[in-house]
């Protein structure tokens, strides 16, 4: 009885140191964190105009998605004063700071939620974000980092794994408890799924089994019994954050980042609409869900961060940044994929769904015409143009631009003119009508 009780707390913490180095990536395989950075782009990062939040207009049925946006998510672990473990720990002075350096860098940090949303084209997102997240459920995240995010008013993202919430056969001393969590979902924090125990989730490596009573063994499973041992990592830990909190779990980080097909399907099929890794890499509009990359701050790597703010800063230069906007949401005439019958057609847009538009900056370019006078009636939103000189050919593309609360929207569409219409004549073949863009 003794002897076990002496065992207990040593593999208590062998798993946890455990779990507290991999997550860094010196290990093995860093394919991406800060290469990209080092190859073309120079450092400067100037940040262009800042950003500070608000999407703009919620009055648009279909969003008005950006899709030069992009989002950094980040990763920490424990907040201490005194670091012991240089590999998953920051202090909270230097957490805050970069916490600062976000906001002056003018990086709007944004819920997890919200950029899922943004990727389903639910939502537009500022062109620069950060989304912070939380590994393994420590109590200093509850204690510590909790209260610098409500000072900044920073949303974020807790990953947990059910094992180690304390009470759990790896929830030690230092560990978050239901009670902890609890509270943050009531506030509004995000808890997503980080597995049951925390391992490696591929087939045939070597992991720790805890028996009912607290046995721990070290073993290999393959087969039947691998698939069983994996369903509960993946799917069990979501059905148990889920019904122990009462929330929706759609979010899945990989323990170590050790991932591959087999568990990225399993992920897909258990609902998780993301999967997160530890090879941070800028977030785009098409980067594939199932392994989407954080970087993970460590307190011996701040070039990480650093490296992860220029490269944002960089890459997507806020001033080129354009919204596109659908042609259906500015009711245009002639509409989107229509025909017309004459060579001579009012064109019109309404930009009032847009947002708060900067009359001077509205723009109206007509093929085969390039930019025309358009008038704008800033009381309506309407922009027009009654055009003048004969269009040719058999279709007609109009791209509307404007800057909407400092950011440049746009909107293009086509429409086809009827060969009798237009000056000049037409092959059949050509008369078709016009595929619309979309
Ligand atoms: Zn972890």
């Amino acid at each position: 009885m003794t002897i076990r009780l002496a065992i207990l707390p040593l593999l208590l913490a062998l798993n946890f140191s455990m779990c507290n180095k991999h997550p860094s990536p010196t290990t093995s395989s860093e394919p991406v964190s800060s290469s990209p950075a080092s190859a073309g782009e120079t450092a400067g990062g100037s940040p262009g105009p800042g950003v500070t939040g608000a999407s703009p207009s919620p009055k648009i049925t279909k969003a008005v998605v950006d899709q030069t946006a992009q989002t950094i998510i980040f990763c920490y672990h424990r907040l201490v004063d005194k670091i012991r473990y240089p590999g998953t720990e920051i202090t909270p002075a230097d957490f805050e700071a970069q916490m600062k350096q976000l906001k002056d860098a003018g990086i709007t940090v944004i819920s997890m939620q919200d950029l899922l949303a943004w990727r389903r084209g639910e939502k537009n997102i500022p062109p620069r974000c950060a989304v912070i997240s939380f590994d393994d459920g420590w109590k200093s995240q509850y204690e510590v980092g909790w209260p610098i995010m409500k000072k900044f008013g920073y949303p974020f993202t807790m990953f947990i794994y059910t094992e180690g919430v304390r009470g759990g056969s790896l929830g030690g001393g230092e560990a978050i408890t239901w009670e902890q969590l609890a509270d943050m979902r009531d506030n509004g924090v995000d808890i997503e799924a980080h597995t049951a125990t925390h391992q490696d989730l591929r087939e045939g490596h070597n992991i720790m089994l805890a028996a009912a009573g607290g046995k721990k063994t070290r073993t290999k499973l393959t087969g039947p019994e691998y698939e069983q041992w994996v369903h509960n990592e993946v799917v069990g830990s979501k059905e148990l954050l889920e019904q122990r909190l009462g929330i929706k779990v759609n979010c899945f980080a990989v323990p170590f980042g050790n991932y591959n097909e087999h568990v990225k399907e399993l992920a897909r099929n258990a609902g998780y609409e993301a999967t997160f890794t530890v090879y941070g890499q800028p977030i785009t509009f098409t980067s594939p869900l199932d392994s989407l990359g954080r970087y993970a701050i460590e307190a011996n790597k701040p070039k990480v961060f650093v490296d992860a703010v220029k490269m944002i800063g960089t890459s997507s230069g806020g001033a080129s940044a354009v919204a596109e906007v659908g042609a259906a949401d500015l009711s245009t005439q002639p509409a989107d994929g229509s025909t017309v019958r004459t060579a001579l057609p009012l064109i019109k847009a309404n930009l009032g769904r847009v947002g708060a538009i900067e009359p001077g900056s509205v723009q109206m370019r007509v093929s085969g015409l390039g930019v025309v006078p358009v008038s704008y009636d800033p009381k309506t939103g309407t922009v027009s143009y009654q055009v003048t000189q004969k269009l040719r050919g058999n279709s007609c593309t109009v791209i509307v631009s404007a800057k909407a609360e400092g950011k440049k929207v746009e909107a293009h569409w086509t429409f086809g003119i009827e060969a009798t219409a237009a000056a000049a004549p037409v092959s059949a073949a050509a008369k078709a009508t016009p595929t619309p863009k979309k």
